[in-house]
């Protein structure tokens, strides 16, 4: 992958064909979640390629798609593991992960579900005074932690998934640096390593180095420190007119800062970051079926089988998803919004060209890898879809779509 120079990468692979995906929904129903295996791997290669100029580690975010089939995957390509609750460092366990390649970034969790960490033996991040003191006073320096800074950058465009602002719940202010010293010092905490993660959709490289910059006059203050964790925030395009975080420039720039670093204060620590859409959010596509068109005096919708229930970012961020009729796809160019079956407002997309759609015709949504089957729901009492992987040219079936009887699950009869 060559950078262009303006932070545009030509795609890497071709995306799935029509035809296959056309294939999968007949094989396994509709809707359908598809995750393409190899494109994850070519967004792997592409960071750790990046980075290669300084030693970097990769902890892919399983919140955007915690399948063990996807984490095992990711484990094979030598990732590491970013967890954010008790129940996602379970999973990455029993994927395979070794308890020293996860890392657990709770928020606002008890301590016991950070003690619980420990004694599965996973790096933990803490991200309040409260449970730091609280830490330091259980383990004092036995333990290493890892403590989220709020760097205080405001990142991304949407304040929903910008996560640096001054009203964040995340991390402790920079501005509180003297009370964290102040734990360390009276507990003997054994700090390794500074994190900050100011949100999703950062697209300017400066951000993320004014933010390492920040975090160099940090870590002056914790001589025992390995690492400094960027957290993510990669870009990764939902249409045609975006652009992704230029990886190659920012592996240049981190690269020459922390040698900057080192030539001041002769300490490397390593770079951490911990990407989840970037990994994951191309690779992913949801099928639907088309059960109406219906014309009304404005709009022509197309109601398909599925609903913000199972991709809920469009009506939770006003997210952009790409969409094409892979049934028709030399059909002639119309314009529709595409709707689903919640009783609830529960708008996919307005006015989008799409060829001619009929009842029955297959839709594929693009990137719906992070986030998507994650964030899904049985609102309305719907069964949550199938998710199948596509590696080596051959798709399988990795979680069974739900039956009637997951509805009744736990309920007491
Ligand atoms: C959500 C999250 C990430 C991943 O963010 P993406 O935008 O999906 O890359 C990384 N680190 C932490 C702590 C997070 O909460």
């Amino acid at each position: 992958m060559n950078s262009s120079g303006t932070g545009i990468f030509a795609p890497m692979l071709q995306p799935v064909s029509d035809k296959m995906l056309v294939e999968i929904a007949d094989e396994f129903g509709s809707p359908v979640y598809v995750y393409h295996a190899e494109q994850i791997a070519a967004r792997y290669n592409m960071l750790t390629h990046a980075f290669r100029h300084h030693p970097t580690r990769f902890f892919y975010a399983c919140k955007a798609l915690s399948n063990v089939n996807i984490l095992r995957y990711i484990k094979r390509l030598g990732g590491l593991l970013d967890c954010v609750s008790i129940n996602e460092v379970k999973l990455g366990l029993y994927a395979g992960f070794a308890p020293d390649e996860i890392l657990f970034t709770p928020n606002c969790v008890d301590f016991t579900e950070i003690q619980e960490g420990v004694e599965l033996g996973v790096r933990v991040n803490i991200d309040n005074i409260s449970m730091l003191e609280q830490f330091g006073n259980v383990y004092g320096g036995t333990y290493p932690v890892c403590i989220r800074i709020n760097p205080h950058i405001v990142a991304g465009g949407n304040y929903k998934i910008s996560t640096g602002h001054i009203d964040s719940k995340f991390g402790i202010s920079i501005h509180q640096l003297r009370h964290i010293e102040r734990v360390v010092k009276t507990t003997g905490l054994n700090v390794k390593g500074l994190h900050m993660h100011t949100g999703s959709e950062i697209k300017d490289v400066e951000v993320f180095i004014r933010g390492l910059n920040i975090m160099f006059d940090v870590a002056i203050h914790f001589p025992e420190l390995d690492f400094i964790d960027l957290g993510s925030g990669f870009k990764v395009p939902y249409s045609d007119d975006e652009q992704e975080t230029d990886v190659n420039l920012l592996g240049e720039r981190v690269a020459a800062a922390a040698a900057e670093f080192e030539q001041n204060y002769n300490r490397r620590p390593e770079i951490w970051f911990e990407p989840g859409k970037y990994l994951v959010s191309e690779c992913g596509y949801l099928l639907v079926k088309v059960n109406v068109i219906k014309q009304t005096t404005a709009t022509v919708f197309a109601g398909v089988n599925s609903g913000f229930n199972h991709l809920l970012r469009p009506m939770f961020y006003e997210a952009y998803h790409r969409i094409r009729n892979i049934s028709n796809p030399d059909g002639a160019r119309r314009i529709y919004t595409v709707v689903g079956n919640i009783c609830e407002t529960d708008t996919f997309a307005w006015d989008r060209v799409l060829n001619e759609v009929r009842e029955g015709d297959y839709l594929a949504f693009s990137n719906a890898g992070a986030y998507g089957f994650e964030m899904s729901s049985n609102f309305n009492s719907r069964l949550k879809p199938a998710e199948v992987m596509i590696e080596d040219g051959v798709a399988r079936l990795i979680r069974k779509g739900d039956v009637f009887e997951d509805l009744l699950r736990n309920q007491v009869v």
